[in-house]
């Protein structure tokens, strides 16, 4: 395909580097005629955009807050990762006008992640929509899953819906995952970060992963670092997730080198 268009929908969407990240993919694979562009869709127009959009010369689209539910339901198909999480990030275009939804959240986590977490003692903070990716992919792949959110009722009933285990405060653990909101302010401190998570006093895990990202290191990603853990921060989860959809789109392997030098800010 010379042209085409893809973006990600979402509402806000101002705030998005995925522009920046996949026009920079493109540029690398020599795709010159593609553009990735961000939609700004409020919710009750986001059913009729996505139909209409094949016919507009989009491959596909990401789909980020509030559109994640919506996306699975729009979709003719979708792969077990997004039935399973019952939300959709990428949506791709066929020929004959099909919609399909996949969660590229879940993989990309584990690609970021880059080691198997197999039998390893596993704590996702958060019960949203990124926590529930998590929670599955790390099941999925034979880790000890154990959730715990601020609202315990949230996190009972993913991990009854998910068949993991609810964790009433943090515990000791291999692998802890921020998958709540908090860091995303970037003034937030690092006290107020163990606050907000119930991580005070809590010892450091052997892997941190923050989902939350930013201009600057995260305060749960400052923790982890001076605590010793290994960190993966939350940009390589957003370059491995658009690796994904970029591989989807374009049946290219993704340039992920020059994906993750486009959200470098002093790159
Ligand atoms: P969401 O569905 O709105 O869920 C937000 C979660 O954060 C809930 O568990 C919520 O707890 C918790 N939370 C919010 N404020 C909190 C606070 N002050 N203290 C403690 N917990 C708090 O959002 P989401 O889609 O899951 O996304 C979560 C984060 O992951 C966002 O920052 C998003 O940008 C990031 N994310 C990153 C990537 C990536 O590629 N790096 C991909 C997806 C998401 P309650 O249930 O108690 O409200």
């Amino acid at each position: 395909m010379d042209t085409a268009r893809v973006g990600v929908m979402g509402w806000p969407v101002g705030h998005t580097r995925s522009p920046a990240m996949h026009n920079a993919a493109f540029r690398a694979l020599g795709l010159e005629g593609w553009r990735y562009l961000a939609l700004p869709v409020p919710p009750e127009l986001f059913a009729e955009t996505a139909r209409a959009l094949p016919g507009s010369g989009y491959r596909g689209v990401n789909v980020t807050i509030p559109h994640k539910e919506a996306a699975l339901a729009v979709a003719h198909t979708a792969t077990p990762a997004a039935t399973a999480i019952g939300a959709a990030n990428t949506l791709t275009f066929e020929d004959d006008g099909a919609i399909e939804a996949e969660n590229t959240d879940a993989g990309g986590f584990l690609d970021a992640l880059g080691t198997s977490s197999r039998g390893l003692r596993a704590l996702v903070l958060g019960a949203g929509g990124a926590a529930r990716a998590v929670v599955w992919a790390l099941r999925e792949e034979g880790a000890e899953v154990l959730v715990w959110n601020r609202s315990p009722e949230r996190a009972a009933a993913l991990a009854v819906e998910l068949g993991v285990a609810q964790a009433p405060r943090p515990v000791p653990c291999d692998l802890l995952v921020n998958a709540t909101a908090v860091g995303l302010e970037p003034t937030t401190t690092v006290d107020e970060a163990l606050a907000a998570l119930g991580l005070g006093g809590a010892a450091a895990p052997g892997i941190a992963v923050d989902l939350v990202y930013g201009g600057a290191p995260t305060a749960f990603e400052r923790w982890a670092r001076v605590a010793g853990s290994k960190v993966v921060p939350g940009t390589e989860i957003l370059v491995a997730q658009g690796a994904r959809s970029v591989e989807r789109w374009t049946g290219r392997p993704a340039p992920v080198a020059d994906m993750r030098r486009a959200l470098d800010p002093g790159g």
